[in-house]
This record gives C-alpha cells, structure tokens and sequence, in this order.
C-alpha cells in the first residue's frame, strides 16, 4: 500500500528535475520531489556555478601582470585559498535555499531522501515510505567516473572534492581532455599551482573543432601548462611530500595533489530500472524518444541520465518540455541541434553548430572563414596570446552551420552568435551587419577571405 498519491514523482533535484518538478506543478500537477544530496544538483552545487567562481578567482592574476604595462604598479599580490572557498560556499548555500523556496512556492513536496523505484508507479523513499505516481520523471544527473581501475586510486580526487580542498596543491596532476579536465587546470595555473595535464588522446576537446584545439593546446602551453599527451597515469603511490605519479610510459611525477576529469557515468545504478524493464544504453545512459519517454509509457527521464548532450539548459529545455508535454497538454520535442556551448578555459572557447570536419562529412559542399589575432588589450600588456575565430557555411544556402572561438568572452559571444545561427543566419547576414569598433567580435562580421572551400568544382 503506498502512504502517499502524487501525480508526479521526480527523482532527483538538479537542473531537469527542479524544473520539471515546478512547471508540472504550475500546470496544477500534484508533485513530490526527491534528492538524496543537496536541491539545485551538480550545476549548483559542484558543476557550473561554483566553478565559474573559481574561474573567477583563477583570473585576476592576469590582471594584476597585465595593469603593469598600462601603467599601474600592484603592491604584493596574496591569494587565500580558505577565504575563497568559505565565500563560495556561502553563495551555494544562499542558492540551495533559493532553489527549495522555489520548489515550495511552487507547491512541490521536497523528500530529501534517496529515492528508488519499486515498480512502475510506486517509488520507495530511504525511510522505506512508498509513494504512488501517476508518472515518475527520473532526474538522477551523473557523476564522475574513473575508467579502468589502477593502483593508488584512492588518493585520486573529482571534481566533486577539489571543491572542497582544505588547502591549495602548489603541484597538481590532472588527468582527462575533456572541458572539465581543461577548466580546472585553468583554475589552479591561474592560482599559480604547477598543472600538468595528462591525456590519452592526442589532443584536448575531443569532439570540438580541430582547429579550436590546436589553439587552445597552444595556449595553455603558453600558460605554463604541462600537457602530456597520448600518455596515462598507471599508479599513484603516496610518498612522504605528496604523491608519486607513474606515466604509462614510466614517466615519474611528484605532485601534490592527483585529479581525475576523464568522464562522467549517469546515475542509472541501484535504481530499480531493470525491475521494471526501463532500458539503458551501453553508455548506462537511460534510453528515450524525443519526448524523453523511457521504454516504460510513464516512466520519463531527462538531464546527464539519458547522457544525451550533458549541459545545463540542455537538461533544464528537457525538463520543461517534459512537464508541457505531459502535464501541459503541449507535445514538445526538445532540439539537440545548434546547441550553444562554452568551455571555461583560460582563454575561453565558444562554440556552436557543426565543425568543419562534420560539416565536409554532412554537407560536402562548405566554405570556412578563419581569422587569428593579436587581442588589443594583448599590445600594451605584452601578453603572448592570440584569438581565434571560425565560420563554417553551407557551400549552398550560405548559412552559417558552425561558429568556434577561442579568446576573452568567447562563451558571451557565442551565447549571441548562437541567437543568429539558431535563426538561420546566412554568411550574407554577418557581412551586412555593421561592425563594433574596436571590439575582438567585430572580426565576426569583417571575414571576406575564404581560408577553405570543399566540395566546388575547380572552375567554380
Ligand atoms: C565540474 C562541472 C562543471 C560543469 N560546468 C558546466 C557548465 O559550465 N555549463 C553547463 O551547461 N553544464 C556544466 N556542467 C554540467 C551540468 O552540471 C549538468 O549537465 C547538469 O547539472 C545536469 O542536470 P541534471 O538535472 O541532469 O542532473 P544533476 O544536476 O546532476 O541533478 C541530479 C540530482 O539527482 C540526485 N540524485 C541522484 N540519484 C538520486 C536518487 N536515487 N534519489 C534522489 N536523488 C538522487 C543527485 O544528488 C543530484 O542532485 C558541469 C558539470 C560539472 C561536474
């Protein structure tokens, strides 16, 4: 017998799931809401917002060297890893709280509880409480996964803990390619720890445009970033002043702190999905329809579980058009093309739509603008870095199918650019935008040269 009817159960408090749980509500659902950590998930309590802050945090060093050549002196320079953390801590709290007045404005019964499925229609809280949905909506995010298991795995951090550092590491070992693994070597090099990256791939950012990757991987080089590649770490043994790291090639490094950023694994395990024929992936991602229905009619799931493109609004669009399709009475099928999206490397990247490599193999027929330069506020500073700017377009209609930028405020460009690109932009659209002078974006709407043209005949 269930000791509670609801018409919604969702399992899990992060992005999708808050979001579902509040628009399902809205639309006069009864609704109960289940999170075994902390309300708000990873963005907010160890993803993109405490992060970004130490993003933050990380850049400030180069304005202090950059000031000298426009003529201020900066006194002595300290850094106080504690208080840093103590005030981002804080800020979670304050956001934590304002994500569960939400929840409860919204009439949304929280259980903060881990919570699991006992069959179709019935979720068991830890408590052993049963609770009987109409529907269940599965939110249950990712976390962070190591890959094949090696000696001394246990002295190795998450991202989860170096959130939560009690001191700064003067040596820190980072292992992965991906944004996260890039963003935190970004965080400590701006700290002023010694990073060493460590990846098995030939090159970091898998997945993003060639040329993008070649340049950020320049770029932190120039950081002072250590980046071992086709390499990965075999053993971690703890020695009396850190840890003894051992390459796959027997490269010996002494660190102070090891990290792990090589994936993430969506929560699928212990939750009951098996029991009640709910099918995953390979990946153990949740398998769905575009309306994020699982195998079982009323049983959905959206966000980092169904491991479809792991990002924030991505998870939050899914939620929402869960909650209008169910609830609502609105069909509503989220698109995962021309998703905007940024890393928050040291310099930044944003990037949206398709890469030259895809858009050769989807389209053939392309045309690529690429233009690279000296930052502006580079000159008087003496900063060794430049930008990097991309289009990629439709050798047919035009359009614009990729933009990737590497350089300050890439991931604001890009969220702009991403407002155009989604309309349909065309090539023709930027040329006849006037340009903002002296600004980096203007280079956007000023590129006449074709670096590249694939796909035209030789007397086009
Ligand atoms: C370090 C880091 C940086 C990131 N930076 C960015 C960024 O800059 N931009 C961006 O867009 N994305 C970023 N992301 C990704 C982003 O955080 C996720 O895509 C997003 O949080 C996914 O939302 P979700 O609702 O699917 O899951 P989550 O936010 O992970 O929420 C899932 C919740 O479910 C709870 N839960 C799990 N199992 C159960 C259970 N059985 N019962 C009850 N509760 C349960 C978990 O505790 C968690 O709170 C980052 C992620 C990380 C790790």
């Amino acid at each position: 017998m269930a000791d509670h009817n609801v018409d919604l159960f969702v399992i899990g408090a992060g992005s999708g799931g808050v979001r579902a749980a509040r628009i399902a509500s809205s639309y006069g659902a009864r609704v109960m809401i289940a999170e075994e950590y902390r309300v708000g998930g990873t963005c907010v309590i160890r993803g993109c917002v405490p992060k970004k802050l130490l993003v933050y945090a990380s850049r400030f060093s180069d304005e202090f060297e950059d000031a000298a050549g426009y003529g201020w002196s900066v006194g002595k320079r300290e850094f106080d890893w504690a208080t840093l953390i103590a005030n981002k801590d804080r800020e979670i709290a304050r956001l934590e709280a304002a994500y569960t007045t939400t929840l409860e404005r919204y009439n949304v019964e929280i259980a903060k509880s881990r919570a699991v499925l006992e069959d179709a229609h019935t979720v068991r809280l830890a408590t052993g409480a049963r609770i009987r949905a109409e529907t269940i909506l599965i939110a249950t995010g990712a976390r962070p996964h190591h890959g094949t298991p090696i000696a001394g795995e246990n002295h190795v951090i998450s991202s989860n803990e170096a959130f939560h550092l009690k001191e700064l590491p003067k040596r820190i070992l980072i292992q992965g390619g991906g944004y996260i693994a890039v963003e935190f070597a970004g965080i400590f090099n701006g700290l002023g720890c010694d990073v060493t990256l460590v990846y098995r791939g030939e090159n970091i950012l898998r997945g993003f445009d060639d040329d993008v990757r070649e340049h950020l991987m320049h770029e932190l080089g120039l950081r002072g970033i250590r980046i071992l590649t086709r390499k990965i770490v075999k053993a971690v043994e703890k020695v009396d002043h850190g840890f003894d790291i051992c390459l796959s090639d027997n490269e010996q490094i002494i660190v102070d702190l090891a990290m792990f950023a090589t994936g993430r694994r969506p929560n699928t395990d212990k939750l009951g999905l098996e029991g009640v024929g709910v099918k995953i992936s390979e990946r153990n991602g949740i398998m769905v329809d575009a309306y994020s229905r699982t195998s079982v009619p009323n049983i959905y799931a959206v966000g980092d579980v169904t491991d479809r493109i792991n990002l924030t609004p991505v998870a939050i669009r899914e939620g929402h058009a869960f909650a209008d399709t169910v609830f609502g009475g609105k069909p509503t099928a989220v698109d995962h093309t021309k998703v905007p999206t940024a890393v928050f490397s040291e310099p930044e990247v944003g990037v949206i739509g398709l890469t030259e490599k895809q858009a050769i193999e989807q389209l053939g027929k392309i045309d690529v603008y690429k233009t690279s330069f000296r930052p502006m506020k580079a000159t008087l500073s003496g900063r060794d870095t430049r930008v990097f700017m991309k289009l990629v377009v439709d050798g047919n209609t035009d359009k614009i199918l990729g933009c990737h930028i590497v350089g300050p405020d890439a991931a604001e460009l890009i969220q702009v650019v991403g407002i155009a690109v989604t309309m349909g932009a065309t090539k023709a659209d930027f040329d006849a935008t006037m340009a903002v002078h002296p600004t980096a974006a203007e280079e956007l709407v000023t590129m006449r040269e074709k670096a590249m043209s694939y796909g035209r005949a030789a007397a086009e």
